[in-house]
């Protein structure tokens, strides 16, 4: 049985390149585990009465090319090893897009839609309470991820400025724009995604977009904006999947000819993407297994494993989520000659537009939609190519060589620094 321990799955990764990269031993050491580890417990007296202890978790992984960075997740299965795991992945990431910030990553272990709307308020606080010295615009900058979001990020932001007595926007991104968060931050992980796409469609698939049929797993802010950029790209999305189940479109044309924001509108209102109407219900297991060119999951870690990998049939894989293939999974979708771009490059742009949200609170500024998106452009698609060029000349899949990138980033900026 191979591993579902995302950490495990981290350092496999990791060990997959030891013949490869080319930096100190000592180094490679260093790197193999998070920096910190911090844990606290958070008791909340709830509305209805009950008090409950929960788990809350700030896993600070590497700060070599600068602050600690990455976002913070609320989901019932959240455990020390996933955020381990997932703060290392946030260190790889933003070497690879080439922004001066190390790697992070936060949690409580808490289903959020159990809570009341005060209760998660309340929650959100007492964690910022209790790793208020941890954070901090120049130590670690937290940011959305699963099931939190802007307002999340403000109540951080808030509580966090009202510790320090005065206001502190840097300390937090994906903030809601009217409390200093960036224009274009909350769709920028799918807008990058969409980016590599469409690039890896050019490159490997050698088709138009128009011509190409994509499967996306996952409605949450990812997933649904992955999806309505490539809409607009002129992509036929065949099949979508929320928490709740998986829709494929059943009209002649094949794929989901409405408006995305008319589809988003009616499964928000119903509850699911797989009850609107005119669509099939399929299980989260045949939207992996669709027949369309491009698979992007964009759920959680663990999608694509030794159980389904050989039944992908989608020609490229563009990992939305973090870690959603497990180490043999990668093996398997090579030896089908399925091409595979990487969620540490894949899903950069969120990390990269909360990069440009910092700047701007450091410096009180506000960039436009444009000046954003531009730059989101140019960044994506230059890393993009960077990670295709290393790979060819290598000779290596795209997810070695934009680990052996980001390691050998990280390790000169370590060994510039004298940390031994
Ligand atoms: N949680 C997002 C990620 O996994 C964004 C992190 C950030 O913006 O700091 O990349």
């Amino acid at each position: 049985m191979e591993s579902e321990d995302p950490f495990n799955n981290a350092l496999a990764q990791l060990a997959s390149i030891t013949d490869i990269v080319s930096i100190d031993p000592e180094y490679y050491e260093m790197l193999k585990s998070p920096r910190r580890e911090v844990i606290v417990s958070l008791p909340l007296k709830l509305v209805n009465g009950d008090t409950v202890t929960y788990t809350g978790y700030r896993v600070q992984h590497n700060n070599a090319r600068g602050p600690y960075k990455g976002g913070i997740r609320y989901h019932q299965n959240v455990t020390l090893s996933e955020v381990k795991a997932l703060s290392m992945w946030m260190t790889w990431k933003s070497a690879i897009i080439d922004i001066p910030f190390g790697g992070a990553k936060g949690g409580i272990t808490v289903e959020p839609k159990k809570l009341s709307h005060d209760d998660l308020e309340r929650l959100t606080r007492k964690y910022v309470d209790a790793i208020e010295r941890d954070i901090g615009p120049e130590i670690d900058i937290p940011a959305p991820d699963l099931n939190t979001n802007p307002q999340t990020m403000a109540w951080i932001m808030n509580e966090y400025s009202r510790l320090k007595g005065h206001n502190v926007p840097a300390v937090v991104t994906g903030k809601p724009v009217e409390v200093g968060g960036s224009e274009g931050r909350n769709a920028a992980t799918g807008r990058g995604v969409a980016i590599c796409v469409r690039e890896a469609v050019k490159k490997f698939l050698k088709k138009d977009m128009k011509d190409v049929t994509v499967a996306v797993q996952g409605f949450g802010n990812v997933g649904t904006n992955t999806a309505r950029y490539l809409m607009e790209m002129g992509a036929k999305i065949v099949a979508l999947s929320d928490v709740v189940g998986g829709a494929r479109s059943v009209n002649p044309k094949g794929y989901f000819d409405q408006k995305f924001d008319d589809l988003l509108a009616e499964s928000n209102k119903i509850g699911s993407i797989s009850n609107v109407k005119g669509v099939e219900q399929i299980s989260n297991e045949e939207v992996l297994e669709s027949e369309a060119d491009v698979l992007v999951p964009s759920a959680l870690e663990n999608q694509l494993t030794e159980q389904n990998a050989h039944k992908i049939r989608a020609s490229l894989v563009v990992e939305a989520a973090n870690g959603p293939t497990t180490p043999m999974a990668d093996k398997t979708l090579q030896r089908k000659g399925i091409r595979l771009v990487p969620d540490i490059l894949a899903n950069s742009g969120g990390v990269l537009v909360s990069y440009f949200e910092w700047v701007q609170n450091l410096n009180r500024d506000h960039w436009t939609e444009k000046a954003v998106n531009e730059r989101l452009e140019a960044k994506m698609t230059k890393a993009f190519y960077e990670v295709l060029d290393y790979s060819e000349k290598h000779n290596i899949d795209m997810r070695r060589a934009a680990l052996v990138l980001a390691v050998e980033r990280v390790a000169a900026a370590m060994k510039l620094s004298g940390w031994h």
